[in-house]
């Protein structure tokens, strides 16, 4: 039996959050949801502080107490590739699972994705360059879909025959990393075996993969890598956790550099504060 996993090399992860940007193009998640979150902390006193950096996805852990918790079984373990997923036709929104998961990967899905939700609507000028230029990079993109459509996330997912993917979000119901999931039932070779946070990591950092294949490729960078420090994250969670850190772990001194949010309207207002130039429409009103 497979059981899909993630290598995390975070001696060499530079802390860009490529990897949180492409998360959020392709599963298409509401504000403020972020599947995949890259931790930024820093340690020691100045003048000798360092920073590092943690992605932090679904664990996809082998034993998962989000699924444990939940009432209606619609947070459950994948037999054949052991993904964790949420079926959205039978979750009540109870939040059990953010309660009963110790890796702070869930995000309750307050709205649905929405034209211009990063301040890009389809008109915009701005909006209107990065597809040229997208066009003028790659043929097959006919620019017709809003950036905030995927087209690849309309299938339903086994082994339920209902939508567990991202894009398919139902307000009221639980988000998560999928692992992809889409791309994993795809049926197509490129894109099967892989996701999008580690497709655009501009330096190689993450490693998705069958963990039970010593082939694949996060057992193979294992292998390549020898003797670097890895760990897992709460180890002693009791949950069997499938995402593998290499580098240094952070020590308990560590501190978080910002203040993380995951409520939608705290998500918003913080962005509000930030005064951020690409959300101000032309009045001066924050859309
Ligand atoms: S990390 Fe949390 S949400 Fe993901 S499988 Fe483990 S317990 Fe469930
Ligand atoms: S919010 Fe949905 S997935 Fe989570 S425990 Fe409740 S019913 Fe299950």
């Amino acid at each position: 039996m497979s059981q899909m996993g993630m290598v995390i090399d975070v001696e060499r992860c530079q802390g860009c959050r490529a990897c949180m940007v492409a998360c959020k193009t392709e599963n298409d998640t509401p504000r403020g949801a972020f599947w995949m979150n890259v931790f930024r902390y820093e340690e020691g006193e100045f003048p000798d502080v360092e920073q590092g950096f943690t992605p932090n996805p679904c664990h996809h852990c082998s034993e998962p107490s989000c699924a444990d918790v939940c009432p209606t079984n619609a947070r459950f373990k994948r037999e054949e590739d052991g993904i964790v997923l949420t079926d959205y036709s039978t979750c009540i929104g109870c939040r059990y699972c953010e309660v009963g998961c110790p890796y702070g990967v869930n995000f309750f899905q307050w709205r649905d994705p929405e034209e211009g939700q990063y301040g890009f609507a389809a008109d915009d000028e701005l909006a209107r360059e990065v597809r040229q230029n997208l066009e003028e990079l790659d043929a097959d993109l006919d620019g017709s879909g809003g950036a905030w459509e995927n087209p690849r996330l309309q299938a339903a997912q086994e082994p339920r025959g209902t939508k567990m993917g991202g894009g398919n979000h139902k307000v009221g119901t639980m988000g998560k990393c999928t692992f992809c999931v889409h791309r994993q039932d795809s049926g197509d070779d490129e894109l099967a075996g892989t996701t999008a946070c580690e497709e655009v990591c501009p330096i190689n950092v993450i490693h998705f993969g069958d963990m039970e294949d010593p082939q694949s490729k996060p057992r193979q960078y294992l292998e390549e890598k020898g003797a670097k420090q890895r760990w897992k994250m709460l180890e002693n969670s009791g949950n069997e956790p499938n995402v593998v850190y290499l580098g240094d772990k952070p020590s308990n001194a560590a501190r978080g550099m910002e203040n993380e949010y995951k409520d939608t309207d705290e998500a918003i207002e913080a962005e509000r504060e930030r005064d951020a130039a690409y959300l101000v429409a032309d009045g001066g009103e924050v859309q």
